[in-house]
């Protein structure tokens, strides 16, 4: 293990995320405790915190690169410490060091090369639209629909899509897609520290929402949702964002969208991290559900703020995670403990992760992971 002692430059970098709650940090020990990486192998956040504090990076240190930034300890620690922001300045410092993942390099030369984490051609990127009633967004369109590079390119994820468009439809909502213009949000690479390459996908974007009129974007990602929110205005793009669920939610209570026809199922919702403890929407996803005839929702055991993370943030989607450690493989077998036959999902991390346990555990069959916006189309 190589320790180092930063220059006072990378110092700077560090406490700069940290700011002034760094240093009030009293090793208290609440952010380990509420770290999910805890249910399956020892992850101390505490000891990463005090490192920061003392200026100490172990940047061969493979724990810098476990947090999904799920922020369960951000939510419980009692000094504000913004754990998540320190992990990413030391991820920052990490990269700048060339002390990155292997999987995490080659999944970010395709974010440079051709804007999508999957290494798919640029002019493939509105393939899945091929053929449906979907125009190009222009001035004066009423919502831009960006659903994400996985649903664009993965072809489990691209039902997502589908769906939503033909939901979307079914409400007559004034919408259009940027279709090959669309670049990756930037997230996952924000998240592992890769600051430059996360502002120009930003910027690019920008410029492509600006020059096409777009005011509203609907998304399908929590992902998408908070780093259009939170972090394109520090970029100069100032965006109304709503998440579908959101949106859907909106379209039944206003009568748009009618479910009518009956879904005899017992349906848990997971809520994801970036939904829910990023962006405090907890109960929109459960009133869309709820709005089903015959559905039956039931609740984990921890839901909400305390719902337990996929396991795919923070850029851990493309990184490796050993079997036995997966926190996805848990929460398939709570939903299956609460006798629930679906699993209602609304991040395209979640439905790869869930369908991966479902598969490499041998459980397919017994619980189907399906986006709220597959369920709505189905009922509509
Ligand atoms: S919960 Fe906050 S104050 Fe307590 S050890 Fe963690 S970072 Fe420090
Ligand atoms: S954000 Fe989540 S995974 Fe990362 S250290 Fe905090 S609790 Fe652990």
């Amino acid at each position: 293990m190589t320790v180092i002692n930063p220059s006072p430059e990378v110092a700077d970098v560090i406490l700069e995320a940290g700011g002034e709650a760094l240093k009030s940090c009293y090793q208290c020990g609440l952010c380990t405790a509420a770290c999910p990486w805890n249910m399956v192998r020892s992850f101390l956040t505490r000891r990463l915190i005090h490192q920061a504090q003392i200026g100490l990076v172990e940047l061969e240190d493979e724990d810098i690169w476990l947090c999904a930034t799920c922020g369960a300890c951000v939510e419980r620690c009692p000094r504000g410490v913004e754990i998540i922001d320190i992990i990413r300045a030391l991820r920052r410092i990490g990269a700048e060091w060339g002390a990155t993942p292997k999987t995490i390099k080659t999944v970010m030369a395709s974010l440079r090369t051709v804007g999508n984490p999957w290494g798919e051609a640029k002019e493939k990127r509105a393939d899945w639209a091929k053929g449906l009633e979907v125009k190009t967004v222009a001035p004066g369109t009423e919502f831009l629909y960006f659903p994400c590079c996985t649903p664009a390119y993965d072809p489990r994820s691209r039902r997502v899509a589908l769906a939503t468009v033909a939901v979307l439809n079914k409400a007559r909502v004034d919408f259009g897609i940027l279709g090959n213009e669309e670049n990756c949000c930037g997230e996952s690479a924000r998240k592992v520290g890769e600051e430059e390459l996360f502002q120009n996908l930003a910027r690019a974007n920008i410029e492509s929402f600006v020059s096409h009129g777009v005011t509203k974007i609907i998304v399908s990602s929590p992902h998408c949702y908070h780093t259009f929110k939170k972090e394109y205005p520090g970029l100069g793009g100032n965006f109304e964002v709503i998440h579908i669920t959101q949106f859907l939610a909106e379209l039944i209570e206003a009568g748009r969208l009618k479910p009518v026809k009956s879904l005899e199922k017992r349906v848990v919702y997971h809520d994801p991290c970036y939904l829910g403890r990023h962006n405090g929407i907890y109960e929109e996803p459960r009133r869309v559900l709820e709005s089903i005839p015959g559905l039956e929702l039931v609740e984990f055991p921890d839901s909400r703020e305390d719902s337990l993370c996929c396991g795919g943030g923070g850029g851990r989607i493309w990184m490796e995670t050993r079997k036995g450690e997966r926190f996805s493989d848990i929460r398939v077998e709570q939903a299956i403990e609460v006798g629930a036959q679906v699993m209602a999902i609304s991040c395209p991390y979640c439905l790869l992760n869930f369908d991966d346990s479902l598969l490499t555990t041998d459980k397919e069959g017994l619980l189907e992971i399906r986006d709220i916006s597959e369920l709505v189309k189905e009922v509509i």
